[in-house]
């Protein structure tokens, strides 16, 4: 019998803190001795009303799309993955289409709620704040990208790539329309966590960013440095070391009480570098401060619902390793670490709390560092 507490008829969760990151890799690393499937991310969507200059997903948006591989056949596969703890829900925005909201989005959130499983949606909460809305008594993270100052910010960087005009006029309505929902949501009680890129165009100005998302209501700040996959592949890369200095300015100018988590960081226990490992010191130090592994390649796989495809990221660069018309999700996962690519980054040092770069680090930083033959130094 499960011991686990049940109300309404409701699975009751821990409350997610920085001492409780489901979506950490490390914690089912830590409890089975290697890593397992228990993350699976849906891609709902490849219909977006933004076109971002470092959209992860930029080379797979399209202006019109097909029908989705029917919900049962989903819920199927995600039924037989055993261990699942997480599922995040991704596009395009994954809102675009109120249809998709109503037959997709609620019915998988309501189905991670009874199963105990925890959910998160990417989304840019630029549409109908009833969208969002219909999700929040299901959801626990609302997950949003917000990398600017002001609305001018939103427009370069939001609409670059779009092929049909935007004005600045709609593209200032689309930001107030994305601040005043993530307000609204917040305020709410939702947990919205809004994510920030390190990279040529934010990394001197991520304080002010970061006093708009307190200013928002929004319970984490989350801080990834942009990697050179899909749109952003042309975009300039920054240094070790503006990355470095940008993580401490960060860190020296935060507000204490929100709880900022660093994530895909390029910086390792291992490093030869005095100043690597006294960042990792200093990291572990903060209060309210974590540094989640990467769960892709580790604990998660992305299904793509048209096609059914199953990829190890939703960066696209590994092509798919299986399909949910042919495999079960945790045979395609056993291939993925049975795959050449999945070892050359498996590392794992338990007194560093470190499970190794992802393979976008390491294509970027570190293509001739061997990470098996290295060990934490702090
Ligand atoms: S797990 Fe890998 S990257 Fe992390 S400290 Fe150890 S050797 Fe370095």
């Amino acid at each position: 019998m499960s011991d686990r507490l049940i109300v309404n008829d409701l699975p009751v969760l821990p409350q997610i803190t920085p001492e409780y990151d489901p979506w950490d890799p490390l914690r089912s690393l830590q409890t089975h001795g290697e890593h397992r499937l228990t993350s699976v991310e849906l891609t709902v969507t490849n219909l977006c009303n933004m076109r971002c200059e470092h959209c992860a997903v930029g080379e797979s948006l399209l202006a019109s799309e097909g029908p989705r591989i029917p919900l049962n056949v989903i819920l199927k596969r995600l039924d037989e993955v055993e261990g699942l703890e997480t599922i995040s829900i991704t596009g395009g925005e994954p809102s675009y289409h109120e249809q998709t909201v109503r037959e997709y989005i609620v019915p998988l959130l309501r189905y991670a709620k009874e199963r105990g499983v925890r959910s998160q949606i990417n989304s840019n909460v630029t549409l109908d704040l009833s969208r969002y809305e219909a999700m929040a008594p299901y959801l626990d993270v609302m997950h949003i990208s917000f990398n600017y100052l002001n609305a001018d910010d939103f427009y370069e960087v939001g609409f670059v790539r779009t092929d049909r005009r935007v004005s600045a006029t709609t593209a200032a309505k689309l930001y107030e329309r994305m601040v005043e929902n993530a307000k609204a949501l917040a305020s709410g009680g939702m947990f919205v966590s809004a994510e920030s890129m390190i990279n040529y165009r934010t990394h001197a100005k991520l304080s002010g960013i970061h006093k708009l998302i307190r200013e928002m209501g929004c319970r984490r700040h989350e801080v990834h440095p942009m990697y050179p996959s899909a749109f952003a592949s042309n975009l300039p890369v920054l240094t070790l070391d503006q990355t470095r200095a940008a993580v401490h300015r960060l860190l020296d100018d935060r507000d204490r009480d929100l709880w900022m988590l660093f994530g895909t960081l390029p910086f390792y226990a291992c490093s030869p570098l005095e100043e690597d490992r006294e960042l990792v010191t200093r990291l572990r130090r903060e209060p309210n401060v974590t540094v989640r592994n990467d769960p892709d390649g580790r604990n998660r796989l992305n299904v793509n619902l048209f096609t059914g495809d199953v990829f190890v990221t939703d960066f696209a660069d590994v092509p798919a390793l299986g399909n949910i018309h042919a495999d079960r999700l945790d045979q395609v996962f056993a291939r993925w670490k049975d795959h050449r690519l999945s070892k050359t980054v498996s590392c794992h040092c338990p007194a560093a709390n470190c499970c190794g770069p992802n393979l976008l680090v390491v294509d970027t930083y570190y293509k001739d560092v061997d990470f098996a033959q290295r060990k934490a130094l702090v």
